[in-house]
């Protein structure tokens, strides 16, 4: 018998796993996957930490949180600038004055912050309500069609007047020379990869792979006390209030022969004509001096089952069917939900932590 069966093996498992091992309870862990670390697993290819599901990178302000996680890995002095690419011209990311000199020809803030400002008045956005009004109320209508709205149309799947606006004030605009996309504290890479954070926090646990807590719901239960559930909500209370929607990706990574391709870890394809967002070229994270090079392009496309739910779509709709399914998970006692799929929110990894972290605090309270 087990004090807590554990329902995924991504961070949010893993962090509470490892906090439950510490206060000497006895944890299973499993995973419908064949590999542990959920959506942040990173796997060698050609000498190259590859990121399985897409680009991570960690950044957090947060002291706490980033001493927690070093305590499981190094990290180096990766600091993320991704480029644009539309239609063959290359500008900064996230928006700053490198931005705005490219395409505009301007120096001083002032001047960027002159045509910003009459883009916005010409478009007549005041309150904005929606991701097209906000980005247009951040960075006037040029930056908006080339950088934005394409970009966003493929990534979700609806026009940009139909998203909510949070999506796009995650990426900072600045009115100085500098391309760092976040503006956290602390941020870099696992030297290693992030595999290594994960088994370093499951070392000593028991762990089953490939196997679906659906499958076999009724025993996996009673083989614990409690269970925490890191999957999809939506489906632990078999979509009795409607189905979640999420955007789903495709990967196609390839190896290449040559050192360098495209001299930078993420280039976004912001023009909608390109079926994918960006292309990342992992070796980059780590400034790695191997011989071959591997590319992965990210295509974005809508969720269905039998696909990976990796981007949760909070939009009016949803986010009425996710209260529901929250109201029935604060009423169980002997079952936690957490992270990324159970929350049915856009995480990033250290909110996943902090998350865990807190859970961790609530549950050995006493
Ligand atoms: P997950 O990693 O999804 O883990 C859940 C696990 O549960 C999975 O392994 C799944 O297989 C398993 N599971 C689900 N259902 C079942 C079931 N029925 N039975 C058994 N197992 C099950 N964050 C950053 O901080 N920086 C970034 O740069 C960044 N980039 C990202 C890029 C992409 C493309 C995506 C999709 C996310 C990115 N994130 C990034 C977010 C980050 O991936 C998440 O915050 C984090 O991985 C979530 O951890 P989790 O444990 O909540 O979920
Ligand atoms: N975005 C954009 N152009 C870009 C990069 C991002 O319009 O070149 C928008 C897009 O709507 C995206 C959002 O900003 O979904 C958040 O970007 P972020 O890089 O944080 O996305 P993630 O890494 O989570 O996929």
């Amino acid at each position: 018998m087990y004090d807590y069966l554990i329902v995924g093996a991504g961070l949010f498992g893993a962090v509470f796993a490892y906090e439950a091992k510490q206060r000497g309870k006895r944890c299973l862990v499993i995973d419908k996957r064949d590999h542990i670390g959920g959506n942040v697993y990173t796997e060698e290819m050609e000498g190259i930490n590859v990121h399985k599901y897409g680009a991570h990178i960690f950044h957090t302000n947060n002291k706490k949180i980033w001493d927690y996680v070093n305590r499981f890995a190094d990290f180096n002095r990766y600091t993320n600038s991704p480029l644009a690419n539309y239609q063959g011209e290359i500008y900064n990311l996230p928006f700053n004055m490198n931005t705005f000199q490219k395409l505009w020809g301007v120096v001083k803030p002032d001047e960027a912050k002159q045509i910003i400002e009459n883009q916005k008045k010409a478009a007549g956005v005041t309150e904005p309500r929606n991701l097209e009004e906000q980005a247009i109320s951040l960075v006037g209508t040029d930056i908006y069609e080339k950088l934005i709205k394409g970009y966003t149309e493929k990534q979700w799947g609806r026009s940009a007047k139909d998203l909510p606006s949070f999506i796009i004030n995650r990426l900072p605009v600045r009115f100085t020379y500098d391309n760092n996309y976040f503006n956290d504290r602390y941020q870099g890479i696992p030297i290693g990869g992030y595999h290594a954070i994960i088994q370093n926090m499951l070392d000593g646990i028991d762990v089953r792979l490939n196997i679906d807590f659906f499958e076999d719901r009724e025993q996996l239960t009673t083989s614990a006390k409690k269970v925490v559930f890191t999957g999809m909500i939506d489906q632990y209370y078999e979509f009795k209030y409607g189905v979640l929607e999420y955007r789903s990706l495709k990967f196609e990574t390839k190896v290449m022969d040559t050192d360098n391709y495209q001299g930078n870890a993420v280039v976004n394809f912001t023009d909608a004509k390109t079926p994918y967002t960006r292309i990342i070229e992992h070796k980059h994270f780590e400034f790695g001096t191997q011989t071959k090079t591997v590319v992965t392009e990210e295509y974005p496309m809508e969720w269905k089952p039998g696909l990976e739910p990796y981007y949760p779509i909070n939009d009016d709709k949803n986010n009425q069917i996710i209260k529901k399914y929250k109201e029935l998970a604060d009423k169980e006692s002997n079952v936690i939900f957490g992270g990324r799929l159970a929350s049915y929110k856009y995480y990033d990894m250290h909110q996943v932590i902090g998350e865990a972290l807190t859970t961790v605090q609530n549950e050995f309270r006493s």
